[in-house]
C-alpha cells in the first residue's frame, strides 16, 4: 500500500473522466498534485457510455496517440457512426456524424463500458499521483483557512491531531487504509460527481429539481434491428418528457438501454420510470418487436444527472469544481463526460496560472467559471432550448419529421454535431419559420 501524502498543491477528489482529465494535463504542467478516489479501478458508474467527439477532441489535446490507443481496444470500445431520433409520433430521422473524420481518421463517437474508459483514463494517471479507496470525508470550512503563516487556525478533524498550518491552504480529512488521515492542499478540486461534498459544502450546491434529471440503465443481449453502422438512439416518448429511452450497442452483442426524464417532471406527474421503461418495451410496437428476443444482464440501476441548464458556480477560494460536480452535463442529450474533460483541461489551465501569480482568492477563481462558461455555455444554452422544445411534442414531431424528408436540413443538423454556430439557429425562432414554410 502506498503512503498518503501529508501535502500536496493541488487535491483532485475523484479519478472519473474530470478527475482523470485534470490530473492528465496538470502532468503534462509539471504540477504537483495528488489524485484521490474512494473506488478500486475498474469500478461501473452507471452512464449510457456514449463518448463523443468532444472526448476525442479532449484525448487528441492531451496525446494524439490516446486515441489510437483506445480505438485499439476493440474489445471494450465500439465505432459509432451517427444517431437516430425518434419523435414521440415514431417518425425517425437518422442523421451520420459528419465531423472532421477524414483527416483524423477515427469514428466520430464511440460507446465504451465505463468499467474500461474510467480505467483506461486512470491507468494514463502517474501512478506516485494516484491513492485509490482513499475517500473524502470532511473539509475544513472555508473559515477555517489559514490566511499567514503561522497564523491560521484549521480545525482538526476528530482524531487526527492538531494539524501545522501553511498560509492560504485547505486542510480535507479522508479514510484511507482503515483511518482518518489529513492532507494539506493549496488548491483542492472537486470531482466527486454528482454527490459532490466540495459542491455541497463550499459552494453551497442544493439540488434544483428543475435543473436535474433522473436515469436508469441495464445491460442487454439480444435487442434487434440496430443500425449497421452502430448508431446511438434516443427515443422520445410523449410518457417521458423531457426525457427519452435510449439504445445504444456495444461491443461483444450486448446493449446499454435506458430510461431518463427531468426530475421536475417525474414529480409533477408521480411517473414510475422503471414501471415506464417496462411498458415502453412491451407495449410499443416498434421496441416490442426489438425486445422480443432480448435478455436484461443486469438490472435497471439508477443514478442523476445534474445538468447545465442553470449556472451553478464552479469556484471559489482555492477550489474549482469540475465535471458533474459543477452540474455541467448537456440538458438535451444528457452527455456528461466530454464536458468533464473539457472542464478538466480548463481547470489545469487555471491552477497552472493560479501557482504562477499565487492567487487563491474567490474573485480570481471566477475566471476559471468565465472559461468553462465561455466554452460550454453556448452548448449547454442550446440544449437548455432543445429540452424545452420537447415540452410541445407536436413541434418536435414536426421538426423530425421535416427533417426525415428534406435531405437539405439533414444534412445541417449533421453538421451541428461539428458547428456550435450552426447548432445556434435551432435557438433561433425564425428557424422554425422557414422551416414550417420551406419544401419538403
Ligand atoms: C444513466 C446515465 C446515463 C448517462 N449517459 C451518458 C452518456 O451516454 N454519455 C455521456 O457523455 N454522459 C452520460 N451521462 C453523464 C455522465 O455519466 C457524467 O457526466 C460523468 O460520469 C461525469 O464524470 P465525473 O468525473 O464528473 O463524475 P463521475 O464519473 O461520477 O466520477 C466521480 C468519481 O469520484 C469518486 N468519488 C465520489 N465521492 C468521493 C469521495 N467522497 N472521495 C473520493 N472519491 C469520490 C467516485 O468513486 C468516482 O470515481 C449519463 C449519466 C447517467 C446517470
Amino acid at each position: 500500500m502506498k503512503s498518503l501524502p501529508e501535502r500536496t498543491d493541488v487535491l483532485v477528489v475523484g479519478a472519473g473522466p474530470a478527475g482523470a482529465t485534470t490530473s492528465l494535463f496538470l502532468e503534462q504542467k509539471g504540477i504537483d498534485h495528488l489524485v484521490i478516489d474512494q473506488s478500486e479501478f475498474p469500478r461501473d458508474k452507471i452512464c449510457g457510455d456514449a463518448l463523443s467527439g468532444k472526448v476525442i477532441d479532449v484525448l487528441a489535446r492531451l496525446d494524439p496517440r490516446l486515441v489510437n490507443e483506445m480505438e485499439a481496444l476493440t474489445g471494450e470500445f465500439l465505432s459509432c457512426y451517427g444517431i437516430t431520433f425518434v419523435a414521440p409520433n415514431g417518425t425517425d430521422l437518422s442523421i451520420p456524424f459528419r465531423t472532421k473524420v477524414a483527416d483524423r481518421l477515427t469514428a466520430a463517437g464511440f460507446i465504451s463500458p465505463r468499467l474500461d474508459f474510467d480505467a483506461f483514463l486512470v491507468s494514463k494517471i502517474h501512478p506516485e499521483r494516484l491513492r485509490t479507496s482513499c475517500k473524502l470525508i470532511s473539509l475544513s470550512k472555508p473559515g477555517a483557512i489559514a490566511s499567514a503563516p503561522g497564523t491560521g487556525s484549521i480545525a482538526s478533524a476528530p482524531g487526527a491531531g492538531p494539524a501545522s498550518t501553511t498560509a492560504g491552504e485547505h486542510q480535507v480529512t479522508v479514510e484511507y487504509q482503515g483511518e482518518q488521515r489529513t492532507i494539506r492542499a493549496r488548491y483542492v478540486v472537486g470531482c466527486e460527481g454528482e454527490r459532490s461534498l466540495v459542491a455541497k459544502e463550499w459552494a453551497g450546491y442544493v439540488k434544483d429539481k428543475n435543473h436535474y434529471c433522473a436515469a436508469l440503465r441495464a445491460y442487454y443481449t439480444g435487442v434487434t434491428g440496430c443500425h449497421a453502422d452502430n448508431y446511438i438512439e434516443l427515443h422520445f416518448l410523449k410518457d417521458i418528457l423531457p426525457g427519452y429511452l435510449w439504445i445504444f450497442p456495444m461491443s461483444n452483442g450486448r446493449f446499454n438501454v435506458g430510461i431518463g426524464m427531468a426530475s421536475h417532471r417525474i414529480a409533477q406527474r408521480k411517473v414510475n420510470l422503471k414501471a415506464a421503461f417496462e411498458k415502453a418495451i412491451r407495449e410499443i410496437p416498434a421496441l416490442r418487436e426489438r425486445f422480443a428476443q432480448a435478455q436484461p444482464l443486469t438490472p435497471l440501476q439508477g443514478w442523476g444527472l445534474p445538468l447545465g441548464s442553470k449556472r451553478f458556480p464552479l469556484s471559489g477560494e482555492g477550489f474549482l469544481l469540475v465535471g458533474d460536480s459543477g452540474s455541467l452535463i448537456d440538458p438535451f442529450t444528457g452527455e456528461g463526460i466530454g464536458n468533464a474533460m473539457k472542464a478538466g483541461y480548463h481547470a489545469a489551465e487555471h491552477l497552472a496560472l493560479s501557482l504562477q501569480n499565487g492567487r487563491r482568492d474567490a474573485a480570481w477563481m471566477r475566471s476559471y467559471d468565465q472559461r468553462v462558461y465561455r466554452d460550454l455555455g453556448g452548448e449547454l444554452q442550446i440544449g437548455k432550448t432543445l429540452q424545452k422544445l420537447t415540452n410541445y411534442p407536436r413541434l418536435f414531431d414536426f421538426v423530425v419529421g421535416k427533417a426525415a424528408r428534406n435531405r437539405e436540413l439533414r444534412n445541417l443538423i449533421s453538421s451541428m454535431f461539428d458547428d456550435i454556430s450552426l447548432r445556434n439557429r435551432l435557438r433561433n425562432p425564425f428557424f422554425y419559420l422557414r422551416l414550417l414554410l420551406s419544401r419538403d
